[in-house]
């Protein structure tokens, strides 16, 4: 079977979040550890979009979330938690939110995507230049880098491809410099 048969299996073949039945899609939870079903959710074109780009967020579309959060799969909840948090300055996803309860683990999944955390408490990593990384980014070192743990060093030039960023501090990001995964410092690389 395939993610997408099995969540048609799971949703009845409707959006999980809606209920809606146009133009059904797969869509991944991020972070995505590994990609399948568990990390998934069935969802319409109006979901995503508005998922996607908060611009489009329509907040009357949502009130879907009083029945889908209290779907009994993880991906689904912690889409409802995200977007009951983007929405919270409206008043009622605030009190369903309240009534939520993900399972710390879940909730910790919630929080990945710095969604309901206050712009200014985000932690956002930035390149020598000031330009914002993302996970996934290529970045250029800007400087010579003694790789922890050997003798090795890359050379300022060393392009690391497929960055990941410290959840926890602005600071640090991670990447491979050849087959070493080692942890980089943001302002000695500029984002190519
Ligand atoms: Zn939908």
């Amino acid at each position: 079977m395939s993610v997408l048969s099995d969540l048609e299996a799971r949703s009845g073949t409707t959006c999980e979040l809606c209920t809606g039945t146009q133009n059904l899609e797969i869509f991944e939870v991020e972070p995505v550890s590994i990609s399948g079903v568990d990390s998934s959710i069935l969802a319409c074109e109006t979901c995503r979009t508005q998922i996607e780009d908060p611009e489009q967020m329509d907040p009357n579309h949502w009130r879907c979330l009083n029945d889908s959060m209290w779907s009994q799969y993880d991906s689904v909840k912690v889409v409802a938690w995200r977007m009951l948090s983007r929405l919270k300055s409206e008043g009622w996803p605030k009190d369903l939110l309240d009534m939520m309860y993900l399972e710390p683990e879940v909730l910790e999944w919630a929080k990945a995507t710095g969604e309901g955390i206050a712009e200014a408490d985000k932690i956002i990593h930035r390149d020598v230049n000031g330009v914002v990384l993302q996970n996934g980014d290529s970045v250029v070192l800007i400087k010579d880098l003694k790789i922890k743990g050997s003798s090795q060093v890359a050379k300022q030039g060393t392009a690391v491809r497929r960055i990941s960023l410290d959840r926890e501090n602005a600071e640090y990001i991670e990447g491979k410099v050849g087959p070493t995964l080692t942890v980089i410092i943001t302002k000695y690389v500029k984002k190519i």
